[in-house]
């Protein structure tokens, strides 16, 4: 019997568990995924707690177990996972040693406040994230709190996962404070290393102007050195200093040391991968996908699962002797919260910029890209459905093969590129 092992059972492990199961015969392949949780988070909820919207108003929303979504046939090992020897192709856990023919790197990334001098410390009381259940359930206590006062949104630095996510905060936060009737009381401002709101020039005009619109302060190349929570203001390495009431942080993001130890990372935990075909450049019969992958495209779900498309066709590929054919373009869609019951869309690859448009048909959409609807926002709040029966479970998104893993020109206003 040969042994696929997946390591991480969030967005990527689950699909490719999923994907995969349906491709190999039982009698031929044995497959084991190992996680350390058993709790499976939709973390793009996480960002709706704080505010209470939507019907986000606890755990309930956004956590499920992870073992629903783990087919049949497919082994769940709860374990910490310590160390991949890819020479003798085993992996050590805190459950003992597996071995495999072919492995899946599917771990994800995770916030560490402890590397910003002041923060860890500070967290829970006038500082706080939404990256994690607890973080964001803690985040909603402190802003029902807020009367007045200055909330501000800072990006330590890139990568970081769900690049949008900072910028939904604070258009959030708008329409939170406007819903209350306290917006002229509570000054609201992005604290980003960036040139402007976004990455991608075209995008971060656009976006970065409707944050003008909806008094919103952009406070771009500011690269966080401390937290001073006494004093209630964070330092640049510039020494440039921002006061705060409320500090909501996008901590320092990195992949897994534990794949850094094990030789098949860049030295901040990513895997270095092939970023047209996923497959290790370090060692053999390894392939990896979504947050923990070092490839210069949005650390996204989307982008996870359309990732999960190639990697199950290079699996096959190798596994029928041939050699990895299939390739990943850095396709990313997201929608961007805008509040007042709208949101934008980008939709972009490793070389193609978001581009105001309509999508996915071109002229009917009916997604407006780079644009803030209505329809978008409709489209966000039903991708939760979409995330539980459809993506985890690697069915498709659209019918037609309108919305596929290689990004599509159509529908995009492709005059506005370079030449
Ligand atoms: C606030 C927020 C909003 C977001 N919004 C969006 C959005 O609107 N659209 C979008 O496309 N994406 C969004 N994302 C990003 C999206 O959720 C992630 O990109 C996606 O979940 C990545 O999937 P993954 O499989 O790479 O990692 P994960 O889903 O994070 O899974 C990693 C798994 O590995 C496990 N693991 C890690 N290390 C170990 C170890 N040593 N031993 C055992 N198990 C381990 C973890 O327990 C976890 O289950 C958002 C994320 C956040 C935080």
């Amino acid at each position: 019997m040969k042994k696929l092992l997946i390591l991480g059972s969030g967005t990527g492990g689950t699909v490719i568990a999923n994907g995969m199961r349906k491709k190999l015969k039982s009698s031929e392949w044995d497959i084991t995924i190992i996680d350390k949780n058993l709790d499976h988070i939709y973390q793009p909820g996480l960002l709706f707690l704080p505010f209470k919207l939507y019907g986000y108003n606890d755990e309930t929303a956004v956590r499920k177990d992870k073992k629903k979504f783990i087919p049949s046939g497919v082994n769940f090992v709860q374990a910490e996972i310590k160390l991949v020897d890819h020479k003798k192709k085993t992996v050590e856990t805190s459950a003992g040693k597996h071995s495999y023919d072919m492995l899946v790197v599917a771990l994800g990334c995770d916030v560490h406040p402890e590397e910003i001098e002041g923060m860890e410390k500070s967290l829970g009381s006038g500082v706080n994230m939404f990256y994690t259940l607890d973080s964001a359930m803690q985040l909603q206590k402190d802003l029902a709190k807020i009367e007045k006062g200055r909330v501000i949104m800072n990006i330590a630095e890139l990568p970081y996962k769900c690049p949008v996510a900072p910028l939904e905060f604070v258009y959030l936060a708008d329409y939170y404070f406007t819903l209350k009737g306290i917006r002229d009381q509570v000054e609201i401002a992005l604290v980003t290393p960036m040139d402007g709101a976004f990455s991608k020039p075209i995008a971060s005009k656009i976006l970065g102007s409707t944050m003008g619109d909806k008094n919103i302060k952009i406070i771009p190349k500011f690269s966080i050195a401390s937290v001073d929570n006494k004093k209630k203001k964070i330092t640049s390495y510039e020494k440039h200093e921002e006061p705060y009431d409320l500090l909501v942080s996008v901590p320092p993001n990195r992949g897994s040391d534990m794949l850094d130890d094990s030789g098949l990372a860049n030295g901040s935990g990513y895997m270095d991968v092939d970023p047209q075909t996923l497959k290790s450049k370090k060692a053999d019969f390894i392939y990896a996908l979504g947050d923990v992958t070092d490839v210069k495209t949005s650390k996204a779900g989307s982008v996870t699962h359309f990732m999960a498309d190639v990697v199950i066709e290079n699996l096959m590929h190798e596994i029928n002797g041939k050699q990895p054919s299939q390739e990943f373009d850095g396709h990313s869609n997201c929608f961007i919260e805008s509040g007042f019951k709208k949101a934008f869309l980008i939709d972009f690859n490793y070389t193609v910029e978001p581009l105001p448009g309509k999508f996915p048909m071109a002229g009917i959409g009916p997604f407006g890209l780079l644009k803030d609807t209505k329809i978008n926002h409709m489209g966000k709040m039903a991708f939760r459905n979409m995330y539980w029966e459809k993506i985890l479970k690697h069915k498709p998104l659209a019918p037609f093969g309108l919305v596929t893993n290689k990004m599509s020109l159509t529908g995009k206003d492709t005059s506005l590129l370079k030449k």
